[in-house]
């Protein structure tokens, strides 16, 4: 059997994760399941992981669960003042920080900052990432965004989970099937169409992620206008207000997993 040279369609992949996982979309499953799983957060640049999902996976490794960022890029272009080589060097420095106090692994894709290639030889490197760190859930862009690397990333991990799933797909590791959910980052440059869909409590994280997060110098220094501290801390107190958790991190998922199946009303 030959694989078609076509992506892999959202229905494919819907399909596939609904099949795998009855569970995806219900954010209850996340509270029974056992620890000791693993989480892959993927994102475009180094430190977008962190600010916009860091607080959940500070939560998650302290309940015993690996954690890996893979950082798609180092975003070493994002320093006017500096060249992206040397830049660069500093963000995985940075990065390496700040995923320790996140009690993070990172792995690092060989990409450069805004050329993130949309396609069939990235979404063989994520799919061969996913099938190595073997995560039940991965945390993501969400598909639409401002910045072209974040909406191809959202697209290239979307296809990987499916081509990690097919044993006619061969890459350096063997195939996986256990990404039981797949989760979309609150991101302020990925808000079109994003609505918040799954809650979850941070408070007793917030004082760890901002140390997590300010080893970086974008977020903690004059590099860049945006108030990205302001921004993310303001944005845990709305998501806090509305769900009743005084701190909060929202994730959306896809369409699909908001379906629910029942015989008479709950
Ligand atoms: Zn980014």
């Amino acid at each position: 059997m030959t694989m078609k040279r076509n992506w892999p369609s959202r229905s494919r992949v819907a399909l596939l994760l609904s099949t795998l996982a009855g569970t995806l979309g219900f954010p209850a499953a996340a509270q029974t399941a056992a620890p000791g799983r693993t989480i892959l957060a993927i994102g475009a640049h180094a430190g977008d992981m962190e600010l916009t999902a860091g607080t959940l996976l500070i939560k998650q490794h302290k309940l015993g669960d690996r954690v890996v960022i893979l950082h798609m890029t180092l975003g070493e272009g994002g320093n006017p003042q500096v060249s992206p080589s040397i830049y660069g060097a500093q963000k995985k420095r940075e990065a390496l920080a700040a995923d320790s106090v996140i009690g993070a692994e990172a792995i690092f894709a060989p990409y450069r900052d805004g050329e993130i290639p949309n396609d069939e030889a990235a979404r063989r490197y994520v799919a061969d990432v996913i099938r190595q760190v073997k995560p039940s859930y991965i945390i993501t862009h969400w598909k639409n965004s401002i910045h072209k690397d974040h909406s191809n990333t959202s697209a290239i991990v979307q296809d990987a989970v499916l081509l990690a799933s097919l044993e006619g797909v061969v890459t350096q590791h063997p195939a996986y099937r256990g990404v039981r959910g797949v989760y979309y980052a609150e991101n302020w440059e990925d808000s079109e169409g994003f609505v918040p869909y799954i809650y979850y409590g941070v408070k007793d994280a917030m004082q760890q992620w901002r140390t997590a997060v300010t080893k970086y110098e974008f977020i903690a220094g004059k590099i860049s206008s945006f108030p990205y501290l302001d921004y993310y801390e303001a944005l845990s107190t709305v998501r806090g207000a509305v769900s009743g958790k005084g701190k909060a991190i929202a994730f959306d998922i896809d369409e699909f997993g908001k379906r629910r199946v029942l015989d008479s009303l709950p």
